[in-house]
């Protein structure tokens, strides 16, 4: 993209090429076949310094702008969202807990996150909510000076992984509305009483994804983020910087699956000649890059007017839903390009296809998101 400064461009270049050089796309594939957690992409990442990205500098961060974590999302997915994923719910947590940290928490959580030390994972879902988050039922009772914890969170992404931080959606009070009375709390992963189970879902293999139970886990107060009742509002907060930073990602892996699908193509023969040279191979591969490029256009929108502090909501949900769906369908696309081959796991293709059924549900669906955006419509 031409209309990048020079300082963007040589960012973006930079994670690429370490993603190249230094994860590579075979550790991403090892990790995804054998559901590991990559401690190892993890702490190279953190030795670098990006998980200091966006933070602000009174906290100790490198502060920077969004579209600059957006242009490093891109790069950190290109070998499938999954890697990307296993940072990001750590650092668009961690984003959302130092803006409303005490001095405390910034000392104790931040801190050691930006350090590499410690991980978060956000837990909004349970089995009875998903897309209507206002109908959370994990319950958080003061009892004495603590608080105890009783329910059950669903689909909590990293929650499993050594040193992680669950940042828990509870509610504090049932009688003041389904979005009053609820307040989140940040509760280490070996706390007594939380217990964490695996799911085995056909993605985010690396990072994973679990149950969570809360069987009177007691917590002490300064473990709530915020303030009593202050839930609703910090998760609306959360979820624009979750959007676009999984979009910038999906676009990432979006733009692999097209240069994997194209190498493919110059490279196989069939009937004498290069796949590539059948116009109807061509076209597809057209078709794909434009689909591309667009959601890339919808995203670098999206993160440049909330670098500039504009209301976005309408635009973040646009390069959510295009972005997610453009993965989908250009990753099903280069699997029909790839023949039988893109069925192996060596080719890669099969797991952005993967990637690309999950993309148009996490984070807020499809459906959601179009009805947000028919929301934010108004008369040009
Ligand atoms: C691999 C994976 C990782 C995840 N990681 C996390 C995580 O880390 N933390 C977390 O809190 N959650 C996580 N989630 C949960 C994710 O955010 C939810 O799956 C998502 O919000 C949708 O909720 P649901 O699956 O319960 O679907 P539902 O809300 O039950 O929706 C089912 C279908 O109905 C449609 N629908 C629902 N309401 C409407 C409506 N009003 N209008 C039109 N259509 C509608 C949906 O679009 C969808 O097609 C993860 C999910 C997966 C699969």
């Amino acid at each position: 993209m031409n209309f990048l400064s020079e300082e963007q461009e040589i960012w973006r270049r930079t994670v690429n090429r370490f993603m190249d050089e230094e994860i590579t796309r075979e550790y991403v594939r090892k990790c995804d076949m054998e559901r590991q957690y990559p401690y190892e992409g993890f702490d190279k990442i953190a030795a670098q310094g990006w998980l200091k990205a966006l933070i602000p500098e009174e906290a100790g961060g490198d502060g920077g702008n969004i579209f600059d974590y957006a242009l490093m999302c891109e790069a950190l997915a290109k070998y499938g969202f999954d890697f990307a994923a296993s940072l990001l719910v750590s650092t668009f947590t961690a984003l959302n807990v130092v803006h409303h940290a005490s001095p405390e928490q910034v000392e104790r959580l931040v801190k050691p996150f930006m350090a590499g030390k410690l991980r978060f994972a956000i837990l909004i879902s349970e089995p009875g909510v998903g897309s209507d988050v206002s109908g959370v039922k994990l319950r958080a009772r003061l009892d004495g000076n603590e608080y105890v914890l009783n329910g059950q969170k669903l689909w909590a992404s990293g929650s499993g992984a050594e040193n992680t931080v669950l940042c828990v959606l509870a509610r504090t009070d049932p009688d003041v509305g389904r979005h009053g009375g609820l307040s989140i709390f940040l509760v280490p992963n070996d706390t007594p009483g939380v217990d964490i189970q695996p799911i085995e879902t056909v993605v985010r293999r690396m990072t994973g994804t679990y149950q969570v139970y809360f069987d009177d886990a007691r917590v002490a107060p300064d473990t709530m983020l915020g303030e009593e009742g202050q839930g609703w509002q910090l998760i609306t907060d959360h979820l624009d910087i979750e959007r676009i930073s999984i979009s910038a990602s999906y676009v990432g892996n979006a733009q692999q699956a097209v240069d994997d699908a194209l190498a493919y193509a110059q490279e196989r023969e069939q009937f004498g000649r290069a796949i590539f040279e059948f116009q109807v191979i061509r076209h597809r591969l057209a078709d794909m890059q434009t689909r591309v490029d667009a959601a890339r256009l919808m995203v670098y929108r999206a993160a440049d007017m909330a670098s500039r502090g504009e209301p976005c909501t309408k635009e973040v949900a646009m390069a959510k839903l295009f972005a997610s769906e453009a993965l989908r369908e250009v990753s099903l696309q280069g699997l029909q390009i790839m023949g039988g081959h893109g069925q192996l796991p060596e080719a890669d293709m099969e797991r952005y296809v993967r990637e690309g059924t999950q993309a148009t549900i996490g984070g807020g669906t499809s459906e959601i998101q179009r009805t947000i955006i028919a929301k934010h419509m108004r008369h040009s």
